[in-house]
């Protein structure tokens, strides 16, 4: 039997906190005992002395790229990806090409991450037939194939009837729908967040209202049918209002941000760095802060990475014409460690609730968001005091664009247990030290 005992380290569980100093004994797919002093018999032992064992990260947001753009990504290099930023699971988003808007695509997904083995795929549909926003898509046979949400992601959908049956059909089939809240015609020429700076560079600019507008005639439809509704990407301090007083209403809403929206703003593209370009743009300082106050206020229940990988050379090109999107899996860890923990004084169990904990139990995943007897062994083990750089050639993404290239980074993932299949990055830290 495959026992693996990981000794002497600090749990982060989302509801009892850090619990210091604890053996965990993982068997096969599951862990077996949580407590001091296991000892084991033929067990692989770990050390996990001075770490820190989260429950397995699981992103509700990754464009994965497959089938269509498999020069960017694919399934298993994204897999690889994943599991490097310490992901134990992915959402992945239909803006394929074919679109994921049938139940045969979506089982093309769920079968090709099978086959792959690394971690589990998590299919969203679109909402529309060819993301075209005319008509809807067959909802109820990409659930039953797989799907665990819809979304147009990259794009709104513009026709409030569509959005209202959509949501209607949420309730039906019990998932929800995804919403990329810019409306298309305010954002259509634009390509940057619009203020003052950004209109004297002569760049065209993405206005917030474009956001605002979005968020709230979502949610007043989500209110009108009590549908399901998850906001995407969320950048503004006043969409984050709205959600905050539709919460408060009792609208079955639910909100995540990114790494890159939490830690950056506009200002990062103000010399025309392709590589900070981002739909929905990076906005204000403000806007900034608040995000992060919505994380600590509980608003946001969690954190994503849109992981969106590009060419090398589409990234090359001029500002106006460079995709957008940011290779972030890799990265987003240390990112919202970094901003939320070490600056802002977020308690670390809370990253644990916001990065595993709310994700399993919006997918319903009743084995997954805490360390615990009988849970799958889907765990991520981290030096939080390990410093290293950010060099995208060592990425396992296919997309190498990251703003965050060269910068110093803090929190460093260790192993990644995959219902008890191991992936270990140590060695990269050794490699350096050799140097
Ligand atoms: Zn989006």
């Amino acid at each position: 039997m495959n026992k693996i005992l990981i000794k002497n380290i600090n749990i982060v569980d989302p509801i009892d906190g850090i619990k210091e100093n604890f053996d965990i004994l993982i068997e096969e797919e599951y862990i077996k005992g949580v407590e001091r002093n296991i000892d084991s018999e033929n067990s692989l032992i770990i050390d996990g002395k001075g770490k820190y064992a989260f429950p397995g990260f699981i992103d509700l947001h990754t464009h994965l790229r497959e089938p269509g753009f498999e020069d960017k990504e694919d399934i298993e290099s994204g897999s690889m990806a994943g599991v490097h930023g310490g992901f134990v699971a992915l959402c992945c988003m239909p803006n394929t090409n074919p679109p994921l808007d049938n139940a045969g695509l979506i089982r093309y997904i769920k079968e090709k991450s099978k086959t792959c083995g690394i971690l589990d795929i998590y299919p969203i549909g679109t909402i529309t037939k060819e993301r075209k926003g005319e008509t809807l898509s067959e909802i109820g046979d990409m659930v039953e194939a797989g799907a665990v949400a819809i979304s147009d992601d990259g794009n709104w959908v513009t026709n409030s009837l569509l959005m209202r049956m959509a949501l209607e059909y949420s309730i039906t089939f019990d998932i929800p729908v995804i919403s990329h809240c810019e409306d298309e015609f305010l954002v259509k020429y634009g390509y940057a967040h619009e203020n003052s700076e950004t209109i004297i560079r002569g760049i065209y600019g993405r206005p917030k209202e474009a956001e605002i507008i979005a968020i709230f005639r979502d949610i007043t439809l989500a209110k009108k049918t009590k549908g399901k509704l998850h906001i995407a990407h969320l950048t503004t301090k006043e969409g984050l209002e709205i959600i905050k007083k539709a919460k408060e209403e009792g609208v079955n809403v639910t909100c995540e941000v990114t790494p890159h929206h939490i830690s950056l703003t506009f200002e990062s593209i103000l010399n025309y760095d392709p590589e900070a370009k981002v739909y929905p743009p990076l906005r204000e300082e403000e806007d900034r802060i608040a995000l992060i106050e919505g994380i600590k206020s509980g608003i946001i229940d969690f954190l994503a990475t849109d992981h969106a990988p590009h060419l090398k050379f589409e990234k090359e090109m001029e500002f106006e014409i460079a995709p957008p999107g940011i290779s972030g899996l890799e990265t987003a860890f240390s990112i919202y460690y970094e901003n939320l923990v070490l600056k802002n004084n977020l308690p670390l169990k809370n990253l644990s609730i916001l990065l595993s904990y709310n994700p399993a139990k919006f997918l319903k995943l009743q084995k997954n968001g805490r360390i615990k007897e009988g849970f799958f062994a889907s765990i991520t083990i981290v030096d939080l005091n390990k410093k290293w750089i950010c060099d995208p050639k060592k990425f396992y993404s296919k997309g190498k664009n990251t703003p965050f290239k060269g910068k110093e980074m803090i929190g460093k993932i260790l192993y990644t247990f995959v219902k008890g299949k191991m992936f270990c990055f140590e060695y990269e830290l050794k490699k350096e030290e050799k140097k």
